[in-house]
């Protein structure tokens, strides 16, 4: 399956440039290329051109056309960066909107001249009514999904949506967020970076909630000292990798799933773009190195993504706190730079290898590990399914970034505030960008 990601902003705009009016109106998307997770591709949109009245060589309330000469502009421009162009326009009716005869000749003509200028590349038809959203590739018959991508995921058009029987066993969840809602879950490609004391946990949940297709990413393996709190294992696991660890327990829950299992680290290039092809990112790694990977990922390909972090301090055999942040990502949310949680120094030593880290004068010695309790784990791992829950069915829950204190106790939504010129989470950083912006990763 084709789908569009755009971010929850860009289409805000869109509809707000091209709705209303007395004759249809367009709008031209720019947008990357990237393989998804089922074998499909998918476009995400880099930036938006909104056409002066002068583009036009016709404008009614049946019809819109953008003049040769603009055209010939904007695919002069999506050519040199590899780019491939989504058209949108406006229909005046208040219908879900269907493409019209008019547009299929349009259309036509269009993608001829394009296959000329740019050969081998796929273009996107976008039509936007006040009944909502619908695409396909552009000449063709082949629907595209649309995606908007920001504190919701929201679906604008999912093609021929009807599928298999619901199995019984959800019978409780579509009592709570309906068929279609179930439908979502079973639809999603879900991450889970780090497979510890909160990944288990969210495995775990994400496997009983009906999610069938996974990715899970660790590069350890199970330990003695890990059993106190990785959910589903048991004393034969200790030294198989925690991603089987984990894709084991999923498949006792769902064997019907699929699950990827990964065994790397997320900082090198070539396990970080295991993420690209996903539709959300758990984030359940305590590392500076592997958090500023997962975020790159996340802006620039827009994958919304919950991060959870938990801390137990303890001195001389006491608890002194327990603390837990659950932080979702996603264009418009402000990101871990901006939140003031990425140290510079921290990525520097995740980034290095065991003979850089042996040479490095600052680091002496094996770090003390840090103190782990599990009900503290799944309590800020079930907060941030919720919230996953939250921004792809919609379930009422807004906190975006939850902070909670044990002792109080308590649990606030959170805000921090966005650098407008941030270098990941804004327009001028890597928001977007697909495969033309490199990860800030390792190749060895
Ligand atoms: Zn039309
Ligand atoms: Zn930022």
């Amino acid at each position: 399956m084709m789908e569009l990601a755009i971010s929850t902003a860009d289409a805000d705009l869109v509809a707000s440039e091209i709705l209303g009016g007395e004759s249809e109106r367009c709008a031209v998307l720019f947008a990357s290329r990237v393989d998804r997770a089922d074998g499909g591709v998918r476009f995400i949109v880099r930036n938006i051109e909104i056409p002066s009245p002068e583009s036009y060589t016709e404008q009614t309330a049946v019809r819109a056309e953008l003049n040769p000469a603009f055209v010939a502009k904007i695919s002069k421009n999506a050519r040199m960066r590899g780019d491939s162009i989504v058209f949108i326009h406006s229909h005046l009716d208040e219908a879900r909107p269907e493409f019209s005869r008019i547009d299929d000749l349009g259309e036509n003509r269009l993608a001829d001249f394009l296959a000329v200028r740019m050969p081998g590349v796929p273009h996107v038809s976008v039509v936007v009514s006040a009944g909502g959203w619908c695409g396909r590739q552009l000449g063709t018959s082949n629907p595209i999904k649309i995606v908007s991508i920001g504190e919701r995921r929201d679906v604008l058009f999912e093609p021929g949506s009807c599928g298999e029987p619901i199995q019984p066993i959800f019978d409780r969840q579509v009592r709570a967020f309906g068929e279609a809602g179930q439908r979502v879950m079973e639809s999603l490609t879900v991450a889970i970076v780090g497979l510890g004391g909160t990944g288990s946990v969210a495995a775990e949940q994400l496997a009983h909630l009906g999610v069938r297709r996974f990715v899970l990413i660790d590069p350890d393996k199970l330990e003695p000292t890990n059993l106190n709190r990785v959910v589903g294992a048991s004393k034969g696991d200790i030294e198989l990798p925690k991603v089987e660890v984990a894709a084991n327990h999923i498949a006792k829950i769902a064997p019907e799933a699929s699950v990827k299992c990964v065994q790397g680290d997320i900082t090198r290039t070539r396990i970080a773009r295991e993420l690209i092809p996903v539709d959300f990112i758990f984030s359940c790694t305590d590392s500076h190195g592997s958090r500023a990977v997962i975020q790159q990922i996340s802006y620039q390909y827009l994958i919304p993504c919950v991060d959870v972090g938990s801390i137990l301090t303890a001195k001389n055999g006491r608890v002194t706190g327990i603390h837990g942040r659950i932080q979702a990502l996603a264009p418009g949310l402000p990101c871990f730079s901006c939140s003031g949680l990425i140290d510079a120094e921290e990525v520097r030593r995740d980034m290095m290898n065991e003979e850089e880290r042996r040479l490095d004068p600052y680091i002496q010695g094996a770090q003390e590990p840090a103190p782990a309790v599990i009900s503290i784990n799944s309590t800020v791992t079930s907060l941030a399914v919720t919230m996953f829950m939250s921004i792809t069915l919609g379930i009422p829950s807004e906190g975006r970034y939850v902070l909670y204190n044990a002792n109080r106790p308590s649990l606030r939504s959170v805000t921090a505030s966005q650098n407008p010129t941030c270098y990941i989470c804004s327009p001028s950083g890597v928001l977007g960008r697909g495969n033309s912006q490199a990860l800030f990763t390792r190749n060895d």
